[in-house]
């Protein structure tokens, strides 16, 4: 064998890890009455190093979730180009000029501040950008995201910024959380889009993780973000 399907063939419990959480979405799809729907798959990257990563795009995942600007930048030109990649991560303004032509959305935008410097960059580079609004669905203080209570004011605002497109909604519901609390994100998702509001339109809604992602899609999700379901576990926090 060469080297490199020598490494490659390590890789294979990623590609069981794949199927397993392509056929449990499927499964939830089908019986949470969604079959007609598109569910997207996104593997999250942080701490994965790039040859797992271009394996699993080489098995189908086409959507990278990227949480630290500078493990991104280390990473990103060796990554396979057929896949693209959101930043799902909190995001500090002084740092979207480093990621803004590298990603097809932010997911984690959680406030004007942040929205008006993305639209200035947007505006710069001659593009518009895609983005999620992400929701501190559980109002903890250690997660980033706008208070429920104040998202749709938040949008509202944002959709002012002409080179900035809202997509939809992002939020990490608490471990453990009661089935209400993904309900609670469904609706507010559906209320947002029957506000035509301009330059928002609510397609995204990206919920759910390697622990919950099959009750995030009983519950509207459209994007789920899978890490260790996929990559195994962490060897150490990544944020
Ligand atoms: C790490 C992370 C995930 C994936 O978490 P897992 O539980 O490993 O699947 C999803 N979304 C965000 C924002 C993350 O930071």
């Amino acid at each position: 064998m060469s080297p490199l399907e020598i490494s490659s063939s390590n890789f294979q419990y990623i590609l069981e890890n794949y199927k397993e959480i392509c056929y449990n979405v499927e499964n939830a799809k089908d019986k949470y009455a969604r079959s007609g729907e598109n569910v997207q798959i996104m593997a999250v990257t942080k701490t994965v190093e790039p040859e797992k990563i271009n394996f699993a795009i080489q098995q189908g995942i086409k959507l990278l979730g990227e949480n630290r600007v500078q493990e991104f930048i280390s990473k990103k030109d060796m990554y396979d180009k057929s896949a693209q990649v959101h930043f799902i991560g909190h995001l500090q303004t002084n740092k979207v000029k480093y990621i803004i032509n590298d990603v097809s959305l932010i997911q984690s935008v959680d406030s004007v501040k942040l929205a008006g410097e993305i639209n200035r960059l947007a505006v710069k580079n001659n593009k518009t950008m895609d983005v999620l609004v992400e929701v501190n669905i559980g109002d903890e203080i250690t997660k980033s995201g706008v208070a429920f209570n104040d998202c749709t004011e938040l949008v509202k605002s944002i959709s002012e910024f002409e080179n900035v497109h809202i997509k939809g909604l992002m939020a990490i519901p608490p471990i453990g959380c009661g089935e209400d609390v993904f309900e609670k994100m469904h609706e507010l998702y559906l209320r947002i889009g029957e506000m035509k509001l301009k330059n928002v339109e609510m397609d995204i809604l990206s919920m759910g993780m390697s622990g919950d992602y099959e009750l995030a899609i009983k519950h509207g999700s459209n994007l789920v973000r899978i890490g260790t379901k996929l990559f195994g576990a962490r060897k150490y926090f990544g944020g």
